[in-house]
């Protein structure tokens, strides 16, 4: 050990990098391999994963950092595929339309950012907002706001009167008539402006209302919303910009379409039958179940008052049905990636997903598989969702080993992102 530890500190004095920090951690997960590894040194410096090695490392200069995470199990940082950042579901959302600026709703954003951070997840998508959330992602990149990784759709797009139709249930004079430049496609001549507005916006993907929701003042909660030619006309666009496709279902006529189209993930996929499940497998789309957002939604439907009466029914039918969906789903060997909605339930609770993807059937090594690798797969980043040389040190910590219990990674011990020690 002693050996390997002296051309350790040959090879870093070599390559001068400085202080860093080391991390002796008692449990670690390969997300990669689906492995426990035990008794293993992590060495970060800067911003990068520099070694991990089998033992406990000794620091090698005074300035060197150690953490102590024998008792703990070391995990890469988690990624949810679906949130929404820029605010939170309450009974004053439908009035909050017309009470908040751009400006608070990137301020509450970067509160709910930083919630998210500190509950473990160090890389979120963030599947639509107003725009605030393209700021917010600048802001965490340069340091102004604490918050996870963000790859962010913007406004998601829809169709006249969708899901996505930014001033569905309006009164008249205030709902004009937006166009593909405020989201709204209708006909795949809007297609390429849309996406390509979302681009010139700052978006790094597209997430399109392929049918109903839940949560919008209109009555159908799964009709499909876009023909597939639209919504081929706008994957095809987002594809001559390395854009991905993301796709809002309930209904499982639109999600036909959405995988005909060409979108990479498909999201709630509520009223998945087995047939789509088959298409979804032949197409390589991922399913991003947000089984968390469901029963939320469904509890909180009960309470007379807090959605608008149009959404209740909704919100009864549709929340409760989508944990048995993924259930079957992952049984068929569907492509499971994490995600919870965040944001249609309070933020930083995402990590109760894990509890019921789990309880329906998913082994635990592969529910956080697809909370790591299999998340950094769809966002072609290679360098997160796992512990390597070289990767971002994006690590966290939790008391208990997850694989016996599965409810430790609601309670997140230990954040670093990029390096940077969030919570300790
Ligand atoms: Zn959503």
């Amino acid at each position: 050990m002693k050996f390997l530890s002296i051309i350790f500190f040959l090879f870093s004095s070599f390559l001068c990098i400085g202080q860093s920090t080391y991390l002796h951690c008692g449990k670690l997960i390969d997300t990669k391999n689906g492995k426990v590894l035990s008794k293993m040194t992590i060495v970060v410096n800067k911003n990068k994963i520099a070694a991990i090695q089998k033992g406990y490392l000794e620091v090698q200069t005074p300035e060197d950092v150690l953490i102590d995470l024998k008792t703990k199990t070391v995990l890469p940082g988690l990624i949810d595929m679906h949130v929404h950042l820029e605010g939170e579901s309450n009974p004053k959302s439908y009035l909050q339309k017309f009470t908040l600026n751009s400006a608070d709703k990137a301020l509450h954003g970067s509160y709910y950012a930083k919630k998210t951070l500190m509950a473990g997840f160090t890389t979120v998508r963030d599947l639509g907002g107003s725009g605030a959330n393209i700021s917010l992602r600048n802001a965490i990149n340069e340091g102004f706001a604490e918050g996870p990784r963000i790859y962010t759709a913007g406004k998601a797009l829809g169709t006249t009167g969708g899901h996505a139709d930014p001033s569905n249930g309006f009164r008249k004079d205030f709902m004009g008539d937006p166009g593909p430049k405020e989201g709204v496609v209708n006909g795949v001549e809007d297609a390429p402006k849309a996406v390509r507005q979302r681009y010139k916006n700052g978006a790094d993907l597209i997430k399109i209302t392929a049918t109903g929701g839940v949560l919008s003042m209109a009555k159908n909660g799964q009709n499909p919303q876009f023909t597939v030619e639209e919504i081929k006309a706008i994957c095809e666009t987002a594809k001559d910009y390395d854009m991905h496709v993301a796709a809002h279902a309930h209904g499982d006529e639109g999600m036909q379409r959405a995988i005909l189209g060409g979108v990479k993930t498909i999201e709630h996929g509520t009223l998945m039958s087995e047939e789509t499940m088959e298409l979804m497998k032949e197409h390589d789309v991922y399913y991003v179940p947000t089984i968390t957002a469901g029963k939320e939604v469904g509890e909180k439907a009960k309470i007379s008052g807090y959605y608008p009466d149009i959404i209740v029914p909704k919100a009864l039918e549709i929340g409760p049905k989508i944990q048995n969906t993924f259930a079957l789903a992952y049984k068929k060997g569907v492509k499971i990636a994490f995600g919870t909605d965040a944001g249609v339930f309070p933020h930083g609770i995402n990590g109760k997903e894990f509890g019921y993807m789990t309880e329906v059937g998913m082994d635990p090594m592969e529910a956080i598989q697809s909370a790591t690798v299999i998340n950094a797969e769809i966002l072609k980043n290679p360098l997160i969702g796992s512990l390597e040389k070289g990767n971002f040190a994006d690590i966290i910590a939790v008391e208990d080993n997850p694989l016996q219990n599965i409810k430790t990674l609601e309670n997140v011990i230990f954040v670093m992102k990029d390096g940077i020690v969030y919570k300790e």
